[in-house]
């Protein structure tokens, strides 16, 4: 079980939820880390006294060194600050819930001082899944999933003594706001229609992740790299209702899922606590008042995001990798106002058709297919 804990990313919607399970289940914080909320990170570091705090921004940590003076916290800027918070030697478990292809390097170099990895920075996996999967089985690291759907076959393939009985993987998926609409119904939404969604709480790139359904691809490419099983065997259905977290069929045809209302602490929770449960203070779920649940076939054509995530994930090689710096950009492009809601798979697909494929990457041929994706989307 995990006592002591760095964040990467504590003040965004999974960092303060964490610290919030951290403060429930009495672990310590050795560092924590955001990008340029200085007042929200202040009031962290004066809850939890870190010994390392880290802010990406330099301005934003010279602002909080200025204000935590009375402290005695290092506090340090930019990538370096971030690799010495996740390679910490006082923590045992690393949460990475910063956002996008910037928790690649960190992760690794957590991996590689053998911390235990509470993941929930689904992009890293998607660009880098197979060097970071590699990396955890040599250094004798822990990667176990905060992701719901991944802590739901998690926690459901406990006890599968033989991954070869898995027949697939189904995880779930709400539909976000726009379920049942058309393509050309998407053509005019706008970023505060998409920002609303139905079950879940979020930051705004997963909460845009999810109106477009490449979250789900993400998601698939996600559990295929921590179950090493290939994209034919990962599947996705629409359950509006948000309670079954995802599921495993076996060869017998038995079906495991994980069911609970939609919070994200459980899963938090449960990386710390893992192979064990503890007592939670979230009341369950209950299941005459939960209300029926449905299931219905993702609509591609409606999203393309999904089927271009399937076909990177077939393709292999870096193709993840350029996806995922595409839809980030674009993603961001759109949260700005400057493009619409269907050119987000649309700038991906340039992407993709721009930067050739390279097989068996290397880390740095990884870097460069994302540097160049993200290029494409910004000279569009
Ligand atoms: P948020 O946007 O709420 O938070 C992101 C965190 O990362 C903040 O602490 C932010 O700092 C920091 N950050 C942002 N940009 C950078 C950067 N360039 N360098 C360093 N730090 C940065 O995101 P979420 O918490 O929603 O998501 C975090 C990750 O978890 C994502 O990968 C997401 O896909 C995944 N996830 C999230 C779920 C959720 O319920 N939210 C569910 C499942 C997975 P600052 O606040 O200063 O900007
Ligand atoms: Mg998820």
């Amino acid at each position: 079980m995990t006592k002591t804990i760095s964040v990467l990313g504590s003040t965004g919607s999974i960092g303060r939820q964490t610290l919030q399970v951290a403060g429930e289940l009495g672990l310590r914080v050795a560092a924590l880390t955001a990008n340029s909320q200085v007042d929200l990170m202040e009031k962290q570091v004066r809850r939890f006294c870190p010994e390392l705090v880290v802010m990406m921004d330099e301005d934003a940590a010279n602002e909080l060194r200025g204000r935590l003076s009375d402290l005695p916290v290092c506090v340090m800027s930019g990538e370096a600050g971030l690799l010495a918070a996740a390679t910490l030697e006082e923590a045992d478990t690393v949460v990475t819930a910063v956002v996008g292809s910037v928790g690649l390097r960190p992760t690794l170099a957590a991996i590689e001082k053998g911390k235990r990895i509470a993941l929930a920075n689904k992009e890293t996996l998607v660009c880098a899944g197979e060097l970071v999967m590699d990396a955890a089985d040599r250094f004798g690291a822990q990667i176990v999933p905060v992701d719901s759907e991944h802590s739901a076959i998690f926690q459901s393939l406990q006890g599968c003594r033989d991954r070869k009985e898995i027949r697939r993987l189904i995880l779930t998926c709400s539909g976000g706001p726009f379920f049942g609409k058309t393509y050309r119904e998407l053509e005019p939404v706008r970023p505060a229609d998409a920002l609303k969604h139905p079950n879940w709480s979020m930051g705004a790139k997963i909460t845009i992740d999810s109106a477009t359904l490449m979250n789900k691809g993400l998601e698939v490419i996600e559990a295929m790299r921590l179950y090493r099983l290939p994209v034919e065997q990962v599947d996705a259905v629409i359950h509006r209702q948000s309670i079954i977290h995802s599921l495993v069929e076996f060869r017998d045809g038995a079906m495991i899922a994980q069911l609970g209302t939609p919070d994200m602490k459980l899963p938090i929770r449960y990386a710390f606590t893992w192979p064990n449960r503890a007592e939670s203070p979230d009341g369950p779920l209950d299941l005459l008042s939960c209300g029926a649940l449905t299931f219905h076939a993702p609509d591609m054509d409606a999203f393309p995001c999904l089927r271009i995530a399937r076909e990177c994930a077939k393709a292999g090689g870096t193709s993840c990798a350029v996806m995922n710096a595409a839809n980030e950009e674009a993603v961001m492009a759109f949260l700005r106002g400057e493009m619409g809601f269907n050119d987000i798979p649309r700038q991906v697909e340039r992407a993709l058709s721009a930067v050739a494929v390279k097989y068996t990457p290397t880390l740095e041929d990884i870097l460069e297919a994302d540097r160049m994706a993200r290029e494409v989307v910004r000279n569009r």
